[in-house]
C-alpha cells in the first residue's frame, strides 16, 4: 500500500506538471502574439500606402466622360429666382423639372373658358417673359375684374426653372438635359435634329430623345391635356413676332395672332428667319384640341413690355376662335 500510494502521489505530480508547463507555453504564445499584433500595427499603420484603384469616380454610366459632354450642364445655381404673391392665391404645383425644381401654375377666374399662358419656357435666356408672367400674375390678383366672368386664365410663369437658374443668357435656354423645350413637345413635326440656317445657334441642343421626353414638357401635356384650353399663348423674346399654331398654320391661330399682334404692335407675319421650327408648343396643343395657340415675341431680351401685354391680355381674353 505505502509503495502503491508513493506510485498515485508521482502520477499526480507528472500530470500536475504536464498541465503546468502547458498553460505557461500557451501564456507563452499569448504574450508573443499580443507583442508581434501591436508593434506589426504600429510599425504597418504610417507606412500603410492607399492607391486609388481608378482615376476618377464615374459621373455617368450612359454618357462619355473622356469629353465633357456639351449637353450636359455643369454649373447650376443653387435656387431660381423666387416669386412669392403677397396676399394672393398660392400657385398650384403640376409637375417637376429635371433638378427637381416645382413647375407652378396660378389661376385666376373660375369660368368655362379655360386661356393658359406659358412663359420662360426658354428658360433664363427669355427671362423677361418670366418678369412679365410675374407683372401679369401681380396685377391680376389686384383687378380680378380683368378676368371676365366666363373665363379662367391659368398662367405657368416659369416652364423651365432649371434653365433660368443656371443663367439669364444663352446658357440658361435649354433643360438640364440640353433639351430645347420649344422643340420636345411630340407634335407632327417633332425632330431630335433641324437645319439649323436661320436658326439660334449659340449652344448645342437638342429636340429631344423623342417627342414629349422631357418632365418639363409632359407637365405642360398633361396640364393641357386634362382640360379644354380655349386658347394659349406662349411667351418668347425676342422681336419677331407673333407665331400662329399648326403646320401650316391653322386659321384660328392666325386670327389670334393678328388679335395679339394689333394690340401689342409686335410683327405680324411674324419675321421669317428661314428656321424651321419643329416640335413647339403651341403646334402641338392645336394638334390636341387646343382651340388656337401662339407663339408671342416681347420686343427685347429685356423688358417686359407690360403696358402692350395688358393689352393683348385683354384681347386674348376676349378671342373665342
Ligand atoms: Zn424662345
Amino acid at each position: 500500500m505505502k509503495l502503491r500510494s508513493k506510485t498515485s502521489h508521482t502520477w499526480v505530480y507528472l500530470i500536475w506538471a504536464v498541465n503546468g508547463i502547458a498553460i505557461l507555453c500557451l501564456l507563452g504564445g499569448a504574450v508573443v502574439y499580443a507583442t508581434n499584433q501591436s508593434t506589426s500595427a504600429v510599425a504597418d499603420f504610417p507606412t500603410r500606402q492607399f492607391t486609388p484603384t481608378s482615376n476618377a469616380a464615374p459621373t455617368s454610366f450612359l454618357l462619355p466622360t473622356l469629353t465633357p459632354n456639351p449637353f450636359y450642364t455643369p454649373y447650376v445655381f443653387e435656387t431660381s429666382t423666387p416669386f412669392i404673391l403677397q396676399n394672393g392665391p398660392a400657385p398650384n404645383v403640376i409637375g417637376y423639372s429635371l433638378a427637381g425644381r416645382p413647375i407652378e401654375v396660378y389661376t385666376f377666374g373660375d369660368g368655362e373658358r379655360e386661356y393658359l399662358i406659358v412663359a420662360g419656357i426658354h428658360g433664363g435666356y427669355e427671362y423677361n417673359t418670366i418678369s412679365l408672367a410675374n407683372e401679369l400674375i401681380a396685377y391680376i390678383n389686384e383687378h380680378p375684374e380683368v378676368i371676365p366672368g366666363d373665363v379662367t386664365l391659368y398662367i405657368i410663369r416659369n416652364m423651365n426653372p432649371d434653365g433660368e437658374a443656371r443663367a439669364h443668357g444663352v446658357d440658361g435656354r435649354v433643360n438640364n438635359n440640353g433639351v430645347d423645350l420649344n422643340r420636345n413637345f411630340p407634335s407632327d413635326n417633332w425632330s431630335a435634329d433641324w437645319n439649323r440656317d436661320g436658326c439660334w445657334i449659340y449652344r448645342p441642343t437638342t429636340g429631344g430623345l423623342y417627342g414629349g421626353s422631357e418632365p418639363e414638357t409632359r407637365t405642360v401635356m398633361s396640364f393641357v391635356e386634362s382640360r379644354e384650353i380655349t386658347a394659349l399663348i406662349s411667351y418668347h423674346s425676342a422681336a419677331l413676332g407673333v407665331f400662329p399654331g399648326g403646320v401650316p398654320w391653322t386659321q384660328e391661330s392666325k386670327q389670334l395672332a393678328k388679335a395679339l399682334a394689333k394690340a401689342t404692335g409686335y410683327p405680324y407675319p411674324p419675321i421669317d428667319t428661314g428656321c424651321v421650327y419643329t416640335g413647339t408648343l403651341a403646334d402641338w396643343a392645336v394638334e390636341n384640341g387646343v382651340g388656337a395657340a401662339v407663339d408671342m415675341e416681347l420686343r427685347d431680351h429685356k423688358n417686359t413690355d407690360f403696358a402692350q401685354n395688358l393689352k393683348a391680355l385683354r384681347a386674348f381674353l376676349s378671342f373665342i376662335p
